[in-house]
């Protein structure tokens, strides 16, 4: 019998549907809706680093037609499609419980969003939080609008010479085969605002992204009637010098206001993730004075409504400006805020009168803002020691900073094998039970889940890992010398112990940390019996020279004849790098010199794939790690000499190793499995997936920050009246 023909009108439906669900990023924490677009064509899912709207573009409209004539395609199709709109139009949110009063949005702002490994406008955790932030508020059904820059050439891509030495390579990115669609009008004609820069006018543009329920606008100068140094502002994340970074913070702050206005959004709440964006407060004063108040009610009525996030405490994270580029960026702004140009200086410095103090942008924050914290309990006390001469009447642990531990979107970063695993032996409803305690303590009873469900899980993902790893390692190997290709076929031990290090080579995460006594690490490393192998990925920024160093550093292992294929370095680190190594690692190697590191989330990323953490005692995982969920790497306290620091912290990695990570996985029953390991997974599972998600970490904002403001808004303007 042959299957009824799906009619044309059907199929004409589904595909505007399937159209929407590429626009929208939601399927980059749904796996069943990633596997349509992979399976549509393989080929251009994986060429275009995992883009539907490049897989839609390539495929015309009569093959999509004869491919929905399949009737088990149309039907997943038609299922996943189904649940999306389920998705988009839920009406029993948690915000509507529990943040009733939040109904006009929060504004988030951020230099870079982390979203989609196709959407390169990130460099690191940053932009990977602000993306996982992003993601939640939409699942908690919470009012909120992220704004950002539209980076066309991206963060760099990164190459390694044969030398071992980082290269950076741009690519532009066409607009049009990426998952936004410009910013238009009713008649459709795009939006364009402007930002006084210098003594030009620049226009801007912007472009929509769709995640799930939230929208985040991305403005972009590249328009043909900006003069040619302007055009070029926004194509690089971090990129150029000073002048092209204090351009950009205009562009986001300023601009970022001004196409709210024009969008005829009213914020609640301005959020400025990290200090770049701080120049927000000073547009919003400027609207203020336009309703003729004073500079200091306006200032104060701003006050009100902002709220800020720092996220480092190493000093070249926060932009300084000196008064000579405030000056020639700002003399227009400036003047329309009635003020000069000392003046201006005076909200960005500690001393206000210190003529050699530069122009900080966290100082600004920090004063326009009605709260701000940090990212974990530690960072919060470093960042009130840092910055306690902003409140010289206040003593260190009053002032008005706080904290709130990072987290990371769990259900974004879980492998689609993990995600079957959950759903087959959990519920299908595990990633709505993010915070609940109970719902994971289950895993600690072997009753729901068997140790060996548990270790075939773990030799999958690990597995998933390799092929990965050898697949990259070809192409780096073509690239550079054709011949070898074949050298890496059979690279890394599929049941060998893990280890996986991916992040920023910012210097002080001490990427190189495990080669402090070469002699011990290639012992380790090559031991038949208990084998070892490493796998790193990472940028460095294009300017520091240091970072490139560490990469080198770690290159030069993986050539080395005794670690040859126990020693990997994946090029181009990206959130689909990431994505395999928190999956694959047995164990996430964490090396931060202390308290430098505020937060850190690679780590949040591995536990629900069963992987562990071996860190220093800095940012959450010192609040988190509690003696039987992974190990801790040094003492929770600092050393003042940098060297002893990396010297002491090296021996204690090496005793961990030696004494407890190896043995311990390598601790078999009669059956081959690690019943001791795995205890420890379970356990690291109900410990830290209820805490370590941002679905808790927004819920926090909007109790502590979001929400409040409502009622003082309120309030103040009650007794106005
Ligand atoms: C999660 C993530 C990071 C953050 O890593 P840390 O260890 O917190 O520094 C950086 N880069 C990418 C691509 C990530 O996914």
């Amino acid at each position: 019998m042959t299957a009824k023909r799906i009619s044309e009108k059907q199929i004409t439906i589904l595909i505007t549907k399937l159209r929407d669900l590429a626009y929208n990023l939601w399927w980059s924490w749904n796996p069943d809706a990633q596997q349509i677009f992979r399976e549509l064509s393989p080929f251009f899912w994986e060429h275009s680093n995992n883009n539907p709207i490049e897989v839609m573009n390539w495929i015309s409209g009569p093959e999509l037609r004869a491919r929905l004539q399949n009737h088990n395609f149309f039907d997943k199709v038609n299922r996943v499609c189904r649940t999306f709109h389920v998705y988009m139009t839920e009406k029993h949110t948690w915000a509507k419980k529990h943040a009733p009063r939040l109904r006009s949005p929060v504004a988030y702002f951020s230099a870079e969003f982390g979203l989609h490994e196709s959407l390169r406008i990130y460099s690191g955790g940053l932009g990977t939080l602000a993306g996982d932030h992003a993601k939640s508020t939409g699942n908690l059904g919470l009012p909120f609008v992220g704004v950002s820059l539209f980076y066309r050439q991206g963060y760099f891509q990164q190459q390694i010479s044969e030398h071992g030495w980082q290269q950076e390579c741009y690519f532009t990115y066409d607009p049009h085969k990426l998952p936004m669609v410009l910013v238009t009008n009713k008649k459709g004609h795009p939006i364009i605002c402007s930002v006084e820069i210098g003594n030009s006018l620049v226009q801007l543009q912007a472009w929509l992204v769709n995640v799930g329920r939230t929208r985040i606008y991305l403005l972009d100068t590249d328009l043909p009637q900006n003069e040619e140094q302007f055009r070029s502002l926004t194509a690089q994340v971090y990129g150029g010098d000073h002048w092209t970074r204090i351009c950009q913070e205009i562009v986001l702050g300023i601009g970022g206001v001004r196409l709210l206005q024009a969008l005829k959004i009213a914020p609640t709440v301005y959020h400025m993730n990290e200090g770049h964006s701080a120049f927000l407060t000073l547009e919003l004063v400027h609207n203020r004075l336009q309703s003729k108040r004073s500079l200091k009610q306006a200032e104060a009525s701003v006050k009100q409504q902002c709220i800020f996030t720092t996220h480092t405490p190493v000093p070249t994270g926060h932009d300084r400006f000196d008064r000579g580029l405030i000056e020639a960026a700002l003399p227009r702004f400036t003047s329309s805020l009635g003020i000069t140009i000392d003046q201006l200086m005076s909200y960005g410095r500690v001393q206000p009168e210190d003529g050699n103090e530069p122009f900080c942008m966290t100082v600004l924050a920090l004063k326009m803002s009605r709260d701000a914290n940090g990212v974990s309990e530690l960072h919060g006390q470093v960042t009130r020691e840092m910055w306690k001469g902003l409140y010289p009447e206040v003593e260190v642990e009053k002032i008005p900073i706080g904290h709130i531990t990072n987290g990371v979107n769990i259900t974004a970063w879980t492998s689609q094998s993990a995600y079957t695993f959950w759903t087959s032996h959990l519920s299908y409803n595990w990633v709505k039970k993010l915070r609940d305690h109970n719902f994971w303590q289950q895993v600690v009873s072997k009753k729901k889940i068997s140790d060996e469900d548990l270790w075939a899980l773990r030799t999958t993902l690990r597995w998933e890992l390799i092929e990965f790893a050898r697949k990259r390692l070809r192409q780096q190997q073509l690239r550079l010398n054709a011949n070898d290709v074949g050298l890496f076929d059979n690279i890394l031990s599929k049941d060998a112990l893990t280890i996986g290090f991916a992040r920023r080579f910012a210097t002080y995460k001490r990427a190189p940390l495990f080669f402090k006594e070469l002699e011990w690490a290639v012992r380790t490393l090559s031991n038949k019996d208990r084998p070892v192998q490493i796998i790193f990925a990472g940028k460095a920024h294009p300017k520091n020279d240091d970072g490139k160093r560490y990469i080198q550093e770690i290159v030069n292992m993986t050539k080395r004849l005794d670690l040859f294929g126990r020693v990997i370095f994946i090029e181009d680190h990206d959130m689909n790098v990431a994505q395999y190594l928190v999956a694959g690692a047995d164990v996430w190697l964490n090396t931060p010199r202390r308290p430098m590191e505020a937060s850190g989330t690679s780590g949040m990323k591995v536990t629900i794939h069963g992987g562990l953490n071996a860190s220093t005692m800095d940012g959450w995982w010192r609040e988190a790690y509690d003696g039987r969920n992974g190990w801790k790497i040094g003492e929770d306290t600092t050393v003042n000499d940098e060297k002893a620091q990396d010297d002491l912290d090296a021996a204690s990695l090496r005793s961990v190793m030696e004494n407890e990570i190896i043995p311990l996985f390598y601790d078999r029953g009669k059956d081959g499995i690690p019943h001791h390991w795995l205890n420890m997974v379970r356990h690291a599972i109900a410990t830290l997936i209820p805490v370590y998600n941002t679905d808790r970490m927004v819920e926090e904002y909007t109790k502590r920050y979001y929400q409040p403001k409502t009622n003082r808004v309120r309030a103040r303007s009650a007794s106005l009246r």
